[in-house]
């Protein structure tokens, strides 16, 4: 199959912030998904430059129009790589190719009659760049730039866009697929059960001059919409190039609400008019808020894509943005949102997975996917397998139909599934045994096999990080593969060599990153008195002051220089750390996953360094020779971690 996808080419009257991240991001995703999908993929990005606010945005700074649209497009198309999207084209608007083209085309629909010229006057909004309808303003001011709009009367050129509104209803109505989501296609019908106007084509030079010269009238310039719509043809060489019969019947574009009307309803009369067929799907989503408000130059709140990849890397940025945004809801970002994603579901969830698995793999099996016995598959096997391929149909339902961030549910529900399959299975007890061997290196094996699948579907999503995982599982990177044959159980072939990976994603100290706000006062301990009864009983109100809750154990490790403490990371559900005695008892490795018991308010103690927010709670027994052993509280089942015991 083929696919041709693409961004809205951007506006350069601007920098480039975090909703054009997300917008390419997203491209740049579903472009490597299909890829994977074994498709021929075109991946198109690029830069619109033409316009009033440009030819202003110039004089501002005291430069020529093209000095600063070369300027401006640079900083798009270096914005890319860091980010780790790859787009196979970068078009710009002022390249001789794409002014032909458009002017070839404005002939084209002149000679036939669908361009007209006319006395106008109307409501004109500069920041839109056209004419407003008097239905369109909110207490008569532009909805989208929250200014009155100037009543302006001229000559113009006008495209019969009207016209086809009747072929546009017909064919979104036969096309459910053709706006999604429904939302907005509602949206469009909505707009469209109304007569439509024409549309202005044209501005005299006398006002603008950056601008494609009318073929048919030197005294005007194009439209700024009418030129950038047209980018999609000109990328693929339209009209007689060989990509454009190649990719053109599966045009998919990918746009922000803000653009709605001109992908929806300019654009599809514009083909009709050329006698072009439609774009295949528009995909378009909602607005990105920093923390809670609207993301502006005047709030001084932008989020530049740069300074995210400086301080989060590519994968993590990628991954947040695709998890956390309802494809085609507003979404809202905030750094504690982007932080708790990267402790949680990458550095918890997935990377000690990750280095779990691969450390037992190491200890266990001499760091060699071992055999599977396949007779000693038991019920917990086949259900894990079976997730794993429910997983599969699912991640590519959701990916063909932009639901991104079910796709990552999905998968995070199976990485769960799998890190509670290690808790189950012990392996580490498995390997006390001798007689348990063959159990062991079935467990080992569908570990081993179960990464490789993650490594796989991860891959449109955070490229780098599938790379380390694929190159850890001592698997070929540069290999072709494609969910069709390697998105199924049982490919990991037993005797590859695997190697320990480095940490894939580090957990990120949030009390570091807060150093630099103001620390909140802290409030005044309560001073009790001691209550203890002289026969040793507690009274109930005692008792009430301790605060038992059952916590999580999310990572492990061994405090240096001590060979009895573990620092541990629990969940309650907010993460915090608690220092316990229980090295000489129970390896990092086995921790994770498991549920104690934890006095919560117990005043933060330093121990070896560490700062200590609580205590795991343990029973002690000591054998007849005087020979200690400690085992860890928990519940009978699982329970939501924070979950108060009493
Ligand atoms: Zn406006």
């Amino acid at each position: 199959m083929t696919t041709y996808i693409t961004t809205p080419i951007y506006y350069v009257n601007a920098l480039p912030h975090l909703g054009h991240a997300y917008t390419t991001i997203v491209t740049d995703t579903y472009s490597r998904f299909r890829k994977l999908c074994g498709d021929d993929v075109r991946f198109q990005t690029g830069t619109d430059e033409h316009g009033e606010k440009i030819s202003q945005a110039a004089e501002a700074e005291g430069v020529s129009p093209r000095k600063y649209v070369d300027r401006i497009s640079r900083a798009f198309k270096d914005a890319w790589p860091p980010l780790a999207i790859e787009p196979d084209h970068f078009i710009r608007t002022t390249n001789p190719e794409h002014i032909q083209t458009v002017q070839d085309i404005l002939q084209q629909v002149f000679d036939q009659d669908d361009i007209y010229f006319s006395e106008y006057s109307g409501l004109y909004c500069q920041g839109c760049e056209r004419f407003l309808t008097e239905k369109e303003l909110v207490d008569g001011n532009c909805p989208d730039h929250l200014k009155p709009p100037k009543e302006i009367a001229e000559q113009n050129y006008f495209f019969r866009m009207s016209k086809y509104q009747d072929w546009l209803i017909d064919h979104i109505k036969k096309h459910p697929e053709f706006i999604t989501p429904e939302r907005y296609r509602n949206e469009v019908l909505s707009f469209l059960s109304e007569p439509l106007e024409d549309l202005c084509i044209s501005r005299p030079t006398s006002r603008l001059t950056w601008g494609i010269p009318l073929p048919f009238d030197e005294n005007f310039v194009t439209y700024v919409w009418f030129d950038a719509l047209i980018n999609y043809l000109t990328g693929i060489g339209y009209p007689d190039g060989p990509d454009f019969e190649r990719y053109w019947s599966v045009a998919e574009h990918v746009i922000a609400k803000d653009i709605l009307k001109p992908h929806a309803i300019f654009w599809p009369t514009m083909l009709q008019a050329m006698g072009v067929p439609p774009y295949k799907r528009l995909h378009v989503h909602g607005y990105w808020n920093v923390d809670e408000t609207k993301m502006s130059k005047s709030i001084g709140n932008v989020i530049r894509p740069g300074e995210l990849v400086d301080q989060y890397g590519a994968d993590t940025v990628r991954y947040f943005v695709l998890r956390e945004m309802s494809f085609g809801l507003d979404a809202s970002f905030s750094s504690q949102a982007i932080i708790d994603r990267q402790n949680s579901d990458l550095a918890n969830d997935l990377g000690n997975l990750f280095s779990r698995a691969l450390t037992m793999i190491g200890k266990y099996a001499g760091n060699v996917v071992p055999e599977p016995f396949k007779g000693l598959l038991n019920d917990m096997d086949r259900e894990l397998i079976n997730a794993l391929e429910v997983m599969i149909a699912q991640y590519r339902l959701n990916m063909n139909t932009f639901n991104f961030n079910r796709a990552l549910q999905e998968v995070w529900k199976v990485i769960g599934l799998l890190n509670r399959y290690i808790v189950t299975n012990e392996p580490w007890e498995l390997a006390k045994n001798a007689d348990k061997e063959k159990r062991l290196m079935t467990v080992l094996y569908i570990l081993a096999e179960s990464l490789r699948i993650f490594s796989l579907v991860l891959r449109p999503v955070m490229p780098r990080a599938a790379e380390k995982m694929t190159a850890a599982l001592g698997l070929d990177i540069t290999e072709q593969v494609t969910l069709d044959t390697h998105g199924k159980w049982g490919i990991m072939r037993p005797g590859t060599k695997i190697s320990q990976g480095r940490q894939l994603f580090p957990r990120i100290d949030k009390k570091k990153r807060q150093a630099g706000k103001n620390q909140q006062a802290k409030p005044e301990e309560k001073k009790k008195e001691e209550t203890t009864q002289e026969n040793g009983l507690i009274g109930f109100d005692t008792f009430q002051e301790l605060d038992l809750r059952v916590a999580e154990i999310v990572a492990a490790e061994k405090i240096k220089k001590s060979d009895r403490l573990l620092k541990l990371t629990v969940r309650v559900p907010d993460e915090r750390t608690i220092v316990a005695g229980i090295a000489s008892f129970y390896d990092p490795d086995e921790l994770i996953g498991r549920q104690v018991l934890i006095v919560a308010n117990l005043k933060p103690a330093k121990l070896m360094g560490v700062t200590s927010h609580g205590m795991v709670l343990a029973a002690k027994e000591k054998d007849d020779e005087g020979n200690e052993r400690l085992v860890l509280s928990t519940v009978s089942d699982r329970v939501a971690p924070g979950s108060k015991v009493g």
